[in-house]
């Protein structure tokens, strides 16, 4: 059986991956099967297979051969062709609303704001799940949804979403999609037209209120309190609210307190910050649709780890970084190097390093290693102690702008030659050892957060 070959296989690949390759690029291939010593697999965007091709289509031959499957080629098919291709979707139209009153529109909604192109991860799989089963628009369980997260995390995406899901799910019904600041400005305008009741109508007509950056309202009394009328409005109703804010509703500084009780009565999820994982995963699927923009332009995986490492947390900046190198190489016409990368984007490399000091590192790779920081620093060259002082050693050079001396006399006043010998010592096993890289891989990360 060709399955049992390729689970197999897979073990194998494990090992000779790492585990984070391997759940990122492995994991996700769907064993087609093979012919004519063609192994065939399923793969997401063809970014993707070419991804896996380039890295690691030697491995996975090999792999396959050991298993006892002669397999020579590898070949790529898109994973459901149909929902990669574009939906025949005009762009801005909006969900229908039931009504004509053309009074009811809420805000535009992004075309590009769907649930295909979200991409999700551990840090945000909760607010999804949540965001999808709200979306269904069956039973109201939820009520409100309130999603929060700092910016650029993806709540108006998820937001806009739902509008556009439940918008082609049932076109019969009411979705209202807002920033709570349009919410004001709306308010103040009916107050000040002497069209209150309209305004409170039109509200309490809605069957799905989605107001976003509800922090906005907080401390604007008057709006506020209109703002609790139409909720308690609706929650009666039934009516599905879903919500969005920077904080918790219980954070939301002069949010006064009976808001933010009802705030919570429904479910609360938070977006967390990026993780590394989540943020190749954006870029692999951000790249794949400026590839359709800029045929031909190609990123390496090393430009692609390179901008999830040092671009952390906001997906806003993330997007930005790539729109615009993707711009610049298509006007230069030069292959996307790290150094062209770094070039081009000084400025927001710049703006999201995270500072992070020698003595940070020392004292992260430290605890990892369970040794004390003074036996890490001092003269002892056991490989306990030395090791770790490498891999310290090597942090500190990529992730500070410290120099090489500079790196030496916080390790105890040691030679800039030692500091240069032992980050090439661990570039080069970082190649060789999977516990290494992985080691260097949750420092870092752990560090960045
Ligand atoms: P927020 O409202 O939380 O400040 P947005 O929803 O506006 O953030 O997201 C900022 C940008 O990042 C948008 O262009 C959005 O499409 C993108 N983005 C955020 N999270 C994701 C994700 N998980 N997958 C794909 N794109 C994302
Ligand atoms: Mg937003």
């Amino acid at each position: 059986m060709t399955d049992v070959a390729w689970d197999t296989a897979t073990k194998k690949l494990f090992g000779a991956v790492g585990k984070n390759n391997f759940s990122t690029w492995i994991e996700p291939l769907d064993f087609r099967g093979v012919q004519d010593n063609v192994v065939t697999f399923g793969v997401p965007t063809s970014f993707f297979g070419n991804y896996v091709r380039q890295n690691f289509a030697e491995k996975i031959l090999e792999s396959l051969n050991i298993a006892g499957l002669p397999t020579s080629r590898i070949s790529f098919e898109l994973l459901n062709e149909r929902s990669v291709s574009k939906a025949p979707i005009a762009q801005d139209i909006q969900p229908k609303a039931a009504s004509d009153r053309s009074a009811l529109k809420g805000a535009k909604l992004d075309a590009r704001f769907k649930f295909d192109n979200f991409v999700v991860g551990k840090p945000n799989e909760l607010a999804h799940a949540a965001a999808k089963r709200v979306s269904e628009g069956r039973d109201v369980t939820f009520n409100p949804l309130f999603l929060y997260g700092g910016v650029g995390l993806g709540k108006t995406h998820l937001m806009h979403a739902i509008a556009w899901e439940l918008g082609e799910r049932q076109p019969d019904i009411n979705v209202m999609y807002l920033s709570a600041e349009q919410f004001m400005y709306r308010f103040v305008q009916a107050l000040r037209e002497r069209k209150m009741m309209d305004f409170k109508e039109l509200f309490r007509s809605v069957d799905v209120l989605m107001v976003d950056d509800v922090q906005f309202i907080a401390g604007k009394d008057s709006t506020q309190e209109e703002f609790f009328h139409t909720f308690n409005a609706l929650v009666d109703q039934n009516k599905q609210i879903i919500i969005s804010a920077d904080r918790a509703p219980g954070e939301i500084k002069d949010l006064e307190d009976r808001i933010a009780s009802r705030l919570q009565c429904g479910l609360v999820v938070d977006l967390h910050p990026t993780t590394y994982e989540l943020r190749l995963g954006i870029l692999q699927s951000k790249i794949e649709m400026y590839q359709e923009s800029y045929p031909g332009i190609e990123l390496g995986r090393d430009v692609v780890e390179f901008l999830a490492h040092r671009i952390a947390t906001n997906v806003r900046i993330l997007e930005g970084a790539l729109t615009r190198l993707f711009a610049f190489a298509s006007l230069v016409n030069r292959e996307i190097t790290i150094e062209l990368t770094k070039d081009c984007l000084s400025d927001i490399l710049r703006a999201s390093d995270r500072k992070v000091t020698v003595e940070e590192i020392q004292r992260k790779v430290s605890d990892h290693y369970n040794i004390r920081l003074s036996d890490m620093l001092g003269p002892k060259r056991l490989r306990t102690f030395a090791r770790p002082r490498q891999i310290a050693m090597y942090l500190c050079k990529q992730m500070t702008t410290r120099s090489l001396p500079e790196i030496g006399r916080r390790f105890g006043g040691r030679d800039h030659t030692t500091v240069m010998h032992g980050v090439r010592r661990i570039e080069d096993l970082k190649d060789k050892d999977n516990q290494i890289a992985e080691d260097i891989q949750l420092l870092r990360r752990s560090l960045e957060g």
